[in-house]
């Protein structure tokens, strides 16, 4: 007899509906030269659509030249704090989204929204310290957090956050109103590279010093800052059952170890009671291979980092190139991101029930 597998508890956020909700950008705030907050009202949509928890992102829709483009932006705003919610765009040289954001939207916009997701969030009540690490406009979901933090608990906070130069930083002055309002609970080291290039793995362990043993860690920015701070924090004995990462850049199957060694033949895909197989197409994700079937599995972030898109492994084997989420329990129990496994096996089945 099959195992049945364990209830995901910390996997809180799957949203499978995908309903997207047209609200308007009642304002839009220039942050820094190449990043601007975009203001939502969503009191517009009834229910609790676009309740979100501090760390949480939403995914916004455009269609540009005929085309429709899915991309996920982090709530800047606090749950508690904000009546709208706020998202902030930072320009990607080349990026099809984020450009067409900042060229095109004003105040008075509508914009397409689905309700949010993830997994990077603050947790509930506890008095733990909070240790932060933030790079570039990964200061977003991460500002949400402090201020939620800061505004509904008693904990302390410590954010390492880096920039490329004094211009580049984004709510610089937002973070000095939150530490003249809460000297002896927010503690915030800037790091720009302009001064002493990029951040390295003796400065994570001098942040850390001194940190509570149970404490809270939250990492998001650039896959090498993150990747930095995750391996520095492996070698200084802290507690890491608590480390949350959020990733904003998709990862390529073409750039993994493992890219060109999948045998799979086939892949089986049940989803809404349906079982589907499909040949399977070198260099997609198991993701992919649903979509490219014409399947619409439910997926969001596609990092690894939400978990929107688990499914059970029901058999064969798969390689995930990021995994944000799920435990080693978990992928025992054979749950796996369908966005980040590249099938293996030459038969690959999974289930998304
Ligand atoms: C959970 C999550 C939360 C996020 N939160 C935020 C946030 O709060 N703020 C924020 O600014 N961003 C955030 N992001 C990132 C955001 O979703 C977009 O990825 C980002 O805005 C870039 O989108 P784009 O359409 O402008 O770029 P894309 O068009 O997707 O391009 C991305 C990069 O790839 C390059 N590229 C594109 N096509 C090719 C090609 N064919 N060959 C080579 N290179 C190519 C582009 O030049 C660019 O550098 C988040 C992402 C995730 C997953």
């Amino acid at each position: 007899m099959t195992a049945q597998p364990r209830v995901l508890t910390h996997v809180s956020s799957r949203r499978a509906d995908e309903a997207f909700y047209r609200v308007p950008v009642t304002q839009v705030i220039r942050e820094t030269a190449d990043t601007v907050s975009l203001l939502l009202d969503t009191s517009t949509v009834s229910g609790e659509a676009f309740t979100y928890r501090a760390g949480q992102f939403l995914t916004l829709r455009v269609e540009i030249d005929g085309s429709v483009h899915d991309r996920c932006y982090s709530m800047s705003s606090a749950p508690m704090l904000d009546r709208n919610l706020q998202v902030t765009v930072k320009r990607e040289r080349g990026g099809v989204v984020s450009n067409w954001v900042h060229d095109n939207i004003d105040g008075g916009s509508e914009v397409e929204v689905s309700g949010p997701g993830g997994v990077f969030v603050l947790g509930p009540g506890e008095d733990r310290e909070i240790v932060a690490f933030a790079g570039g406009s990964g200061i977003t979901p991460v500002f949400s957090i402090i201020r939620s933090a800061l505004a509904t608990s008693s904990r302390r906070i410590r954010l390492l956050y880096a920039n490329r130069d004094q211009d580049s930083v984004i709510f610089a002055g937002r973070l000095d109103e939150l530490i003249n309002v809460y000297p002896s609970r927010l503690t915030v080291e800037h790091h720009l590279d302009s001064d002493n290039g990029v951040v390295d793995a003796d400065e994570v362990r001098t942040f850390v010093l001194g940190v509570d043993e149970d404490a809270d860690y939250f990492i998001c920015g650039p896959g090498p800052f993150m990747d930095t701070v995750e391996a520095a924090l492996k070698t200084t004995g802290s507690d890491l059952e608590r480390l949350r990462t959020e990733r904003f850049v998709k990862p390529t199957i073409s750039a993994h170890a493992n890219a060109g060694a999948s045998m799979t033949e086939t892949v089986g895909i049940r989803l809404n009671g349906r079982k589907t197989v499909v040949d399977y197409r070198e260099g997609n994700t198991l993701l992919q291979t649903g979509r490219a079937a014409g399947i619409r599995p439910p997926a969001q972030c596609e990092t690894g980092s939400c978990a929107t898109c688990i499914a059970r492994l029901v058999d064969g084997e798969v390689t995930m190139m990021n995994n944000d989420v799920l435990t080693q329990d978990e992928i025992d129990d054979g749950w796996i991101l369908t966005c980040q496994s590249i099938p293996m096996t030459t038969s690959v089945r999974i289930d998304y029930e």
